[in-house]
């Protein structure tokens, strides 16, 4: 996997306070919010968006793009943080020199880009390639955080990019401010449209040479997984025809296999093409009335011309939710959603079960494949076992959880002795939680979908069922606009460290060019 290191050194505690900016430049939309950190675990958030006009994703030039950005941003601080605003252009304007001012009231910037980049430090990092409809090819190979920052300058705007930030990052971020006790988050995943995640690894681990700055002294680097392309060659990873179809005719065939069966631009696809194999097969009878005991007698099941069945990648995901939600008798529900988005009428029950268990196996692989990734990190990590010093501690409340539930006595013992060890279960000792935040639509919809996570988790011989107890998994709330404040505020304190090397270097460059040679090289 990539493994990219991101060059954020720590997570967030939920102390951290003060005033950011953050902005989302994601596939359709450009949100721009400000982020008030309480340093209590709590946040107030204030936000736009507007959708980016079409032709500026095939503008000619980047900076057409990024002035529009730039106005936007101007605009939310002229709505929303007018007294700010107002007090910089004073400031400026009475300022004797321009070099000389400084501006303690700047607003640190962390902008959330989720496009390939190839970072190269905290706040800088070059476009590899434009993706979902994007394509402005003078901005490939440029720092697209010096390209806003340009545009903010030409407006005078009293705001500073301090940090470039991938998603799954911000959701760590995010959820390591938020999340209850004092225990850092060790990993933020998404499964939205697509998966990956960012994890705390030990920097001593690290093997790639990273050339930016960065703080040394936790001992800890941030990497992005990339996890989404995990097993391109297919080593491990379950295959149906179904897959072998989707893989064949997508724009990247052999490419994020691992994503191809999870996330939520590929499990609509995997359905639909499930279910358009079923309907050529002439022993089956699906959306045709043949054996239809249950069906509405007076109207025959038809099928659209244009129904999205016929249309590659026309199926939303969220007709996967529908049908695993419906558990009433007739699937009312779930027969509704096929006429709506399938364009099916007249489905029979039977037709609805079909596609509810089709639905319910592909989710159900995607969310145990999803499981066996954050088991992967927690195994890694160590973090179950973290004083593996040789001494052992007192025994955990997990570890006796176990204890109970497998002390073997009769059944009613056993059924309240299981009672017993939930409870215990429940309490487990605070830090010894392993926490993790996610993101997405995916896991925030489907029902049951973090259930399916963590049976994964427990069949894991290093994680079982004591381990699996102990990992807490917390939606991260707007995590892309909280992780991305967190990830400024990290930026500014360094920023503050290099600032004061900085004027160091100036005021010995004004004692004599000869003396201070060695000094400042
Ligand atoms: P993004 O990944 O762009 O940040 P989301 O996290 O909202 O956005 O994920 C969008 C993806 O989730 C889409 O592929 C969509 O099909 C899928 N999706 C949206 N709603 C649901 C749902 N209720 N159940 C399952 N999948 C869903
Ligand atoms: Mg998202």
């Amino acid at each position: 996997m990539s493994q990219i290191p991101t060059y954020v050194t720590g997570v967030p505690n939920g102390t951290e306070k003060g005033l950011y900016l953050a902005v989302d430049l994601g596939g359709t939309n450009f949100r721009v919010c400000s982020i008030q950190l309480n340093g209590d675990t709590t946040f107030n958030l204030i936000q736009s968006k507007v959708a980016i006009p079409k032709e500026l994703m095939v503008a000619k030039t980047a900076k057409e793009l990024f002035a529009f950005l730039a106005k936007q941003i101007e605009l939310f601080l002229k709505t929303h943080h007018e007294d700010r605003f107002a007090a910089h252009i004073r400031r400026r304007q009475t300022a004797s020199t321009p070099e000389g001012y400084r501006d303690e009231h700047i607003f640190r910037l962390g902008f959330t880009f989720s496009f390939p980049i190839h970072q190269i430090g905290i706040n800088r990092g070059t476009l590899m390639r434009w993706t979902k409809g994007f394509d402005i090819p003078d901005a490939v190979g440029q720092d697209v955080c010096a390209l806003l920052q340009k545009e903010i300058d030409a407006l005078h705007l009293p705001v500073r990019v301090a940090a470039l930030v991938n998603d799954t990052v911000g959701t760590l971020m995010a959820r390591s401010y938020t999340s209850p006790g004092k225990t850092g988050t060790l990993l933020g995943a998404i499964f939205g449209t697509g998966t990956n995640g960012a994890y705390v690894e030990k920097l001593s681990a690290v093997t790639k040479s990273m050339e930016g700055d960065f703080d040394k002294s936790t001992g800890e680097m941030v990497i992005n997984t990339e996890w989404g392309s995990f097993d391109n060659n297919l080593k491990v990873l379950p295959t149906t025809p179904y897959d072998a179809q989707l893989d064949r005719d997508s724009v990247n065939p052999g490419i994020q296999m691992f994503e191809k069966r999870i996330s939520g631009m590929f499990l609509g696809e995997i359905l639909r093409i499930a279910l358009t194999t079923m309907m050529k097969k002439p022993d089956v009878s699906l959306f045709a009335d043949a054996n239809s005991s249950h069906n509405d007698y007076r109207s025959t099941t038809t099928i659209d011309e244009t129904s999205c069945l016929f249309t590659q990648w026309a199926v939303d995901s969220s007709i996967l939710s529908i049908a695993e939600a419906d558990n009433s008798v007739g699937l009312r529900a779930l027969r509704q959603e096929i006429e709506k988005s399938l364009g099916v009428s007249a489905a029979s029950i039977e037709d609805a079960q079909a596609v509810k268990e089709i639905a319910h196996a592909v989710a159900k692989r995607a969310a145990r494949l999803s499981g066996a990734a954050i088991g992967a990190i927690v195994i890694h990590t160590g973090r179950l076992n973290p004083g593996a010093s040789g001494v052992p501690g007192p025994k955990s409340a997990a570890a006796i959880t176990e204890d109970i539930k497998n002390l073997k006595i009769s059944e009613a013992v056993s059924a309240t002795a299981n009672k017993l060890a939930d409870t215990a279960g429940l309490a487990v000792n605070e830090d010894e939680i392993v926490d993790i935040g996610v993101d997405g639509s995916l896991v925030e919809f489907y029902p049951g979908f973090e259930d399916y996570m963590r049976d994964a988790l427990r069949i894991l011989p290093e994680i079982g069922a004591a381990g699996e107890r102990r990992i807490r998994i917390g939606i991260a709330k707007d995590g892309s606009g909280v992780g991305a404040a967190l990830i400024a505020l990290v930026a500014a304190k360094m920023e503050a460290k290099q600032d004061y090397l900085g004027d160091l270097r100036a005021r010995l460059a004004e004692v004599g060019e000869e003396e201070n040679e060695s000094a400042t090289s």
